[in-house]
């Protein structure tokens, strides 16, 4: 049966007094500096996302890694080193370092609870710059899937909020085509080879995935690229369902070995 217009006004009034009783109770700062929100939307505060170490230009055109090399006298970029052809380009927002800014984002999005936290880096990420034919060809994004337990424990896939956020920005739909073959070791041990082993064939696109994959140019979205070896398992995956390319964007990304840092990490 419908509730009735009072007993849902009633409903509605009775929500309205719970929240403000957990605003009272739990007035609103910023998740990674504890400074008063006031009227900003949280969970950060826009001081914070204005102290986001972002990738410095020029970069490569190809993987977005900041140029240490010399790209003007035809130097190889190290960092497209790790990409099959079938990765076409990658982009990301910004360096992850230990008790960064960025990295306090990630980890609230990831450990804290605040899937909130998708819709600011959705919105850096919107703002990334992509080649002309990427921007015009690219049809879905797919996020790279989470290990079953940990996205029950966890409630959501991190990458998929992101996506989902991303999604509503660029108008793209977005498809968890994706599924884990099999559960891998722990990363964060692992040197980056053993990571790169670790990874491979630990993907495939689930067969319900696999109409929205076919001849497409996919976006990756995962919230962090440390080695690249996930996301070249995960394309590797995408290609042998059949899509034709892959595009990958992440919201930070490791430094490798001979990077110039940003000063505000
Ligand atoms: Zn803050
Ligand atoms: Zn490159």
């Amino acid at each position: 049966m419908n509730a009735t217009p009072v007993a849902t006004s009633l409903w509605a009034r009775s929500r309205s007094l719970g929240a403000a009783i957990v605003e009272l109770a739990l007035p609103g700062v910023c998740a990674i500096c504890t400074a008063p929100l006031g009227r900003q939307a949280g969970p950060a505060c826009l001081l914070c996302w204005s102290r986001v170490p972002r990738l410095s230009h020029p970069q490569c055109a190809r993987c977005g890694h900041p140029a240490s090399y010399n790209a003007e006298a035809g130097d190889p970029c190290r960092w497209c080193d790790a990409l099959p052809p079938f990765v076409r380009t990658v982009r990301s927002v910004a360096w992850m370092v230990t008790g960064g800014v960025a990295s306090q984002l990630v980890h609230a999005l990831k450990y804290d609870g605040w899937p909130q936290v998708a819709i600011g880096m959705a919105a850096e990420m919107a703002r990334l710059r992509w080649p002309a034919d990427v921007v015009r060809e690219r049809a879905c994004l797919v996020p790279v899937p989470l290990v079953a337990w940990r996205e029950r424990e966890r409630g959501y896939n991190q990458a998929h909020v992101v996506a989902q956020a991303l999604g509503a920005h660029w108008e793209l739909p977005v498809h968890a085509a994706l599924a884990r073959t099999r559960m891998p070791s722990s990363q964060t041990r692992l040197t980056p080879g053993e990571r790169s082993v670790n990874v491979t064939r630990a993907f495939t696109v689930a067969s319900a995935g696999a109409p929205h994959v076919q001849g497409a140019h996919c976006v990756l979205v995962d919230d962090v690229v440390t080695t690249a070896a996930t996301l070249v398992a995960c394309a590797a995956a995408l290609v042998d369902g059949a899509a034709r390319i892959v595009s990958c964007v992440t919201f930070g990304r490791a430094p490798a070995i001979g990077d110039r840092r940003s000063p505000l990490e």
